[in-house]
């Protein structure tokens, strides 16, 4: 081993959020493991995990409509908004945990509660938010939610959104005051800083150009460093890439099987954000409407208040857009070098099956300011043009595979961790329901690549993430404990004590 060749027990690819809750669970696991991260950029937290290129919600399926689906027969589901809802409470455990060790301080400098709600207007939208309502409601993990379709009421809840409306039409909205805004940039950072301080090797500006496995089963990565182009070789018994839109490149160098016929299709978003704080003032909640027809989910329109840097904001979209680039900072190659005679046929397929996707795109990346500003008036009647930045936010990356259920070239809207057969290396692909869910998600990828651990580790895991392994929906107990916990430690108590009581019905129960 030459002296710029290093070995190392685990390499994380990219300083996003993944990499960061992977690398803060295996300190907490096996503190004496070696880590080392490469970043290509020069910070933690500046591609799709940064403040300002997400929307920093805690996706707990409170508020998005997209989670809950009208079956044939009318009936609701909530299955899915019930796993999203479980995902979101082990997020917030090991936050909980963390602040109560020490690891993290400020908690509300990352997290803070807001009401989650959800407007539409039109009799068929009312009467779905209605069902939804009456399917979730009874559910202690959906306990609190109010709904009406009195415009009055409404009035009271989002002042800056019923001013101004003149439509005839019916509307209705529900609110539940547990929600969250999460500020996924600070927390990356936050983490970042622990994972430093404990001893992980954290290498900036260094871009990972490719991987192999050596002949003692080991993986080599090699690195580029950006600023003196020096290339260098690190070797790892696990390596975890972590790098947002980049992960799918990487991954396709890894040859592993578990590679092959997945491609990408980047989705970019961009937001509207108010200048105006007298307006800003007027808005506390994140408001989500109801999908366009031909709409990809994760395009929903949402009106958001947002804490950054201790300052109240608003921001209005996601608008969807495209460019070839799979990462904000990444190349106008980036599409076409994704496509491999591997994959190429799956993505063929994915082209001709989502037309109404592309055309979807064209129409939005079309849109110019004054239009942009009508759909903006849907939510804000009367919203000024002058008050209101086009900010360009961070890129999506859908995977797109072959499935049973959707034949070739299936476009996937959630996450997907593809693993090597022996669990030496493991990549995170898609973005949805994203940063809220990371904790889990590494959770999923320690259970897949460390299977010879999970007796020894189990108890620590349930130190962290008290509901691991249970279902909270079954275990009011539990349930009770852990709002109790997470409530008083991130926060969330002072927060509902400057209101005089506390904001969860949770924990009113006596
Ligand atoms: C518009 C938009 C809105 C969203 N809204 C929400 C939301 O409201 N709530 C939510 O929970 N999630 C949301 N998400 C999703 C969420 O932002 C992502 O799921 C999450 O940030 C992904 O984290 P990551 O660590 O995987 O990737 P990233 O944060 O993108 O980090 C990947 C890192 O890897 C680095 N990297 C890439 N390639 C290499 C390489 N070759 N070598 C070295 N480093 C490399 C990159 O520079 C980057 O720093 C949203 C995403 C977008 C785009």
């Amino acid at each position: 081993m030459t002296s710029n060749e290093t070995k190392t027990d685990v390499i994380l690819i990219g300083a996003g959020i993944m990499s960061a809750t992977l690398g803060t669970l295996l300190k907490e696991l096996v503190p004496d493991w070696e880590i080392s991260v490469f970043e290509k950029l020069g910070k933690p937290g500046e591609e799709s995990s940064n403040e300002w290129n997400n929307a920093g919600t805690g996706h707990a399926a409170l508020c998005e409509l997209n989670y809950t689906n009208e079956k044939p027969d009318g009936s609701i589901d909530i299955s899915k908004a019930i796993t999203i809802n479980e995902q979101f409470q082990i997020s917030m455990q090991f936050w909980s945990y963390l602040v109560n060790h020490k690891r993290l301080h400020h908690p509300q400098e990352f997290i803070r509660q807001l009401p989650h709600m959800s407007f539409v207007q039109g009799d068929q939208n009312v009467l779905f938010l209605k069902k939804r309502f009456e399917a979730l409601s009874n559910n202690p993990l959906f306990q609190g939610m109010e709904f009406s379709d009195d415009p009055n009421r409404i009035k009271e809840w989002i002042p800056l959104i019923m001013e101004g409306r003149t439509s005839k039409d019916p509307i209705a909205a529900t609110k539940i005051d547990t929600g969250t805004d999460v500020n996924f940039g600070a927390l990356t950072r936050r983490m970042f800083d622990y994972l430093t301080d404990t001893g992980v090797h954290v290498h900036y500006n260094q871009s990972v150009k490719d991987m192999k496995r050596t002949s003692d089963g080991l993986w080599e990565v090699k690195v580029k460093n950006l600023e003196s182009g020096a290339i260098e070789s690190h070797t790892a018994k696990f390596v975890f890439i972590g790098g947002g839109g980049g992960s799918l490149h990487l991954l396709q160098k890894t040859g592993i099987p578990e590679s092959k016929h997945i491609g990408g299709f980047p989705v970019s978003g961009l937001f509207m954000v108010c200048n105006n704080p007298f307006v800003v003032e007027q808005h506390h909640a994140k408001v989500y409407g109801k999908a366009k027809v031909g709409a990809p989910p994760m395009s929903v329109p949402h009106l958001d208040t947002r804490y950054i840097d201790n300052k109240k904001s608003l921001l209005f979209g996601p608008f969807a857009g495209f460019t070839p680039k799979f990462l904000k900072t990444g190349s106008m190659f980036d599409l076409v070098t994704s496509i491999k005679p591997n994959n190429v046929l799956t993505m063929l397929a994915a082209g001709a099956k989502e037309m109404a996707l592309t055309k979807y795109l064209i129409q939005q990346v079309m849109l110019n300011k004054d239009q942009r500003m009508e759909e903006l008036r849907e939510f804000i009647p009367k919203a000024k043009s002058e008050d209101w930045d086009l900010v360009v936010a961070g890129q999506r990356v859908q995977v797109i595979k072959d499935t049973v259920e959707g034949g070739k070239g299936t476009l996937q809207f959630g996450t997907e961790v593809i693993t090597a057969e022996d669990g030496s290396i493991a990549a995170l692909l898609g973005a949805s329901p994203g940063a809220s869910t990371a904790v889990q998600v590494m959770l999923e990828v320690i259970e897949k690549c460390f299977p010879q651990y999970r007796k020894e580790w189990e108890s620590k895991i349930k130190e962290m993430v008290p509901s691991h392994g249970s279902s909270l929906m079954q275990n009011r107990e539990l349930l009770r404990f852990i709002h109790h916990t997470t409530a008083k430690t991130l926060g969330f108590e002072d927060e509902g004590q400057e209101n005089k009581k506390s904001k969860d019905p949770i924990l009113q129960e006596v």
